[in-house]
């Protein structure tokens, strides 16, 4: 418990010479009017406005602020009036006392009208004397840490409105630390299992890179000083709750901990602005910075006064680090907001009219122009978070999108189908793309087409983790049609060199049960499953077949087992990938090949030589190589036969290719223009000897001049 001689030690680090009657005589009064009260905790009832009161000390405010800090209480619970309290403390401590109590008097959990009602009153109190709210943050958050001795449904009643008003109001007045806390508090009390578990998988992390976490350090301390720059370097972990938001957000649990990266960051602290600047500069040539991350919050400071460089590297182990620079000045607001201002000027009080207060004012004013409380919520909550834009749609409703959110998060927050056929966007009436960034106060118009479809690379422009999963959802579809229509086709193939009928089976009763045999739910799923390269249409039919021998009762011929091969290719290092033979260069067996990464369509094998592959993207390139045992398919190659003009050249030529055991799936003649015969064949071969063995017979027809594979 906190003792008053805490409170004036405290007070007297920062205005040493100050005369503190004032408080004297406010501890006295208030000891005298809670006298016999106790707390829910059995503590005596003072040990409240001791602790609300060394808090504001401990925030270095001034004299009349911890005076009321120590009364907050007593008109409201006490029989103290606040005219008397006027008489003996001064209009001063009055004035913050009253606006105290008018706050706390608003009933928890209201209804929408009545929490507006409150918050305008808040912000009435606060714009008349912003110490108001900051006592009352200093009862909430004393009130927060003894929450346990509340009944359960009012702990989870206070957490909340905790995190919904006055976690947001420390941010919104730059109180970093009070903040967290506040979070870290309700977080407690409102998911307590998840809040235990996440903070022990925290400190397991924390104390497994202890030894980076010191690594970094000494690299930057050294690294910094060979270019004469001289700071403080902390290691620091964000607080509980803000990680909790993280993983809620990327739709991650508590074990998939390890992938945010951004758990422990590191802070630079100098003297001067232009060594931030410089420390940049080091930091930058020491690892290599991510784009897109870095910013500049010094040129650029955030309404509630926060400056700082803020940039994420690749560190010494190909992690992201997350790196802010900043000068003590900085770090002192950046924690204390707008407490560290108080007495820098001379003592003076800030009061609502200071330019810092701008947002307070526009509230205020706001206020009484907006009648309609939900109006006002919103226009309230607009200021008290600043990561989320509002923009209306055409008929004037508000919608509520993360900063940075696009059309296409629009278009999805107003129904799934026309985010599925949306194609641009008109804002404030003029077109944008569909990757322009939203702005608070647009108002948004959605164009769609009803055979628009949505494209893999919206993935990279929403925000927003319902448009995120309506998208998925369709390019799997999708991506299913397209795998059932090929499987259906290597099926129909395989089905036909079995001579079996493949639609026929398909409808009958078997169907379901091969599907089972493989695993899979139905039959077209299974077809699906062969159009992605995760059965082959041979080890269908060979199921088939199985089945049809024991059947018929007779001993069981075990057919040699075939290899799960994707097409007869295996690809280095992935899964079930959907794999397709390039037409443009028809690779057969034995033929030297390379993987092509299509968006969103799998594999395309193509040979290494082929024209279309010389000027790709080589990351998108990926080695593959024939699966020996899986080729036992066969594949289409092209050849191109020149003979002297004579008739029945076809038929030899042809007679030829099906002595060769090829089947011909295409020819066509022409002549050349010194009248010869030039035949082209599409012939299915099961690999590159095959296909030589061919050619070979084909030149031994009499008449032909000229046998040879065609790559086009
Ligand atoms: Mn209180």
């Amino acid at each position: 418990m906190i003792r008053f001689s805490d409170i004036l030690d405290q007070i007297h680090t920062y205005l040493p010479k100050a005369e503190t009657t004032l408080v004297e005589k406010a501890y006295v009064y208030s000891a005298k009017v809670h006298q016999g009260q106790t707390r829910l905790s059995g503590e005596p009832y003072l040990s409240h406005p001791l602790a609300v009161a060394y808090t504001l000390a401990k925030m270095r405010l001034d004299l009349p602020t911890i005076a009321a800090g120590l009364l907050h209480d007593t008109v409201e619970d006490t029989c103290a009036s606040l005219e008397e309290i006027g008489r003996l403390f001064g209009e001063e401590v009055a004035g913050i006392v009253d606006g105290v109590t008018k706050i706390s008097a608003m009933p928890l959990a209201s209804k929408l009208e009545k929490q507006a009602e409150n918050l305008r009153k808040m912000l009435l109190a606060m714009a008349k004397d912003i110490r108001v709210i900051l006592v009352k943050l200093a009862d909430r958050l004393h009130n927060m840490r003894t929450l346990e001795y509340q009944k359960e449904g009012k702990r989870a009643q206070i957490s909340r409105e905790t995190l919904d008003i006055y976690a947001p109001l420390a941010a919104r007045l730059g109180i970093d630390w009070m903040k967290r806390e506040l979070e870290d508090l309700s977080f407690c009390h409102l998911y307590p299992d998840e809040y235990r578990q996440l903070r022990d998988a925290v400190e397991q992390m924390i104390t497994e890179r202890q030894s980076f976490v010191e690594e970094v350090k000494e690299i930057l301390e050294h690294t910094l000083a060979l270019h004469g720059l001289k700071g403080r370097i902390l290691g620091r972990r964000k607080h509980l709750y803000s990680i909790w938001r993280k993983l809620e957000r990327q739709g991650l649990t508590i074990d998939q901990l390890d992938q945010i990266y951004d758990i422990i960051g590191f802070r630079i602290i100098l003297k001067e602005v232009k060594e931030c600047y410089e420390a940049l500069g080091v930091v930058h040539s020491l690892w290599k910075p991510i784009p897109g991350r870095f910013k500049d919050y010094i040129s650029l400071p955030k309404p509630n006064m926060y400056q700082s460089l803020h940039t994420t590297v690749i560190g010494p182990y190909g992690e992201r680090m997350e790196i802010q620079i900043r000068t003590e000045e900085m770090d002192r607001i950046a924690n204390e907001g707008i407490a560290s201002h108080w007495l820098y000027k001379e003592g003076k009080i800030l009061s609502g009219k200071s330019g810092q207060f701008e947002w307070l004012k526009r509230l205020v004013e706001l206020q009484k122009e907006l009648q309609n409380p939900k109006e006002f919520l919103e226009s309230v909550r607009l200021d008290l978070f600043p990561d989320e834009v509002y923009v209306f749609t055409p008929k004037g409703e508000v919608k509520v999108f993360p900063q940075g959110a696009t059309p296409i998060d629009f278009a999805y927050a107003i129904h799934t189908e026309v985010g599925h056929h949306c194609i641009g966007a008109k804002v404030n009436g003029q077109i944008v793309s569909l990757r322009y960034k939203l702005q608070t106060g647009d108002m948004v118009e959605i164009l769609t087409s009803a055979q628009a479809r949505p494209s893999r690379d919206w993935l990279k422009y929403v925000k927003t983790s319902r448009a995120r999963a309506r998208i998925r959802h369709f390019l799997k579809k999708e991506e299913e049609a397209r795998s059932l229509a090929l499987g259906r086709e290597l099926c129909e193939r395989e089905f036909r060199k079995h001579r079996l009928d493949f639609s026929q089976f398909a409808d009958s009763p078997e169907a379901e049960n091969i599907a089972r045999e493989f695993s899979f739910k139905s039959f077209q799923d299974l077809i699906i499953g062969v159009g992605f390269g995760k059965v082959s249409a041979s080890q269908v039919v060979g199921k088939i077949l199985a089945r049809q021998e024991r059947e018929k009762e007779r001993p069981i011929l075990e057919k040699p087992s075939k290899r799960q091969g994707k097409g007869g290719i295996l690809v280095r290092g992935t899964g079930d990938l959907l794999i397709k033979l390039a037409r443009c260069c028809q690779p057969v067996p034995g033929d030297e090949i390379i993987g092509y990464i299509t968006r969103g369509r799998g594999v395309t094998v193509h040979r290494v030589d082929c024209p279309n592959l010389q000027h790709v993207d080589s990351e998108r390139k990926i080695d593959v190589s024939w699966d020996i045992q899986g080729t036992d398919g066969v594949h289409p190659a092209k050849i191109s036969v020149i003979t002297v003009d004579q008739k029945g050249m076809l038929a030899s030529v042809s007679n030829a290719i099906s002595s060769s055991e090829a089947n011909i799936v295409k020819a066509e003649v022409t002549t050349t223009p010194d009248k010869k015969a030039r035949f082209i064949f599409v012939v299915e071969v099961t690999g590159r000897d095959h296909l030589n063995q061919v050619l070979s017979n084909v030149r031994q027809v009499s008449g032909v001049l000229k046998a040879e594979r065609r790559f086009s």
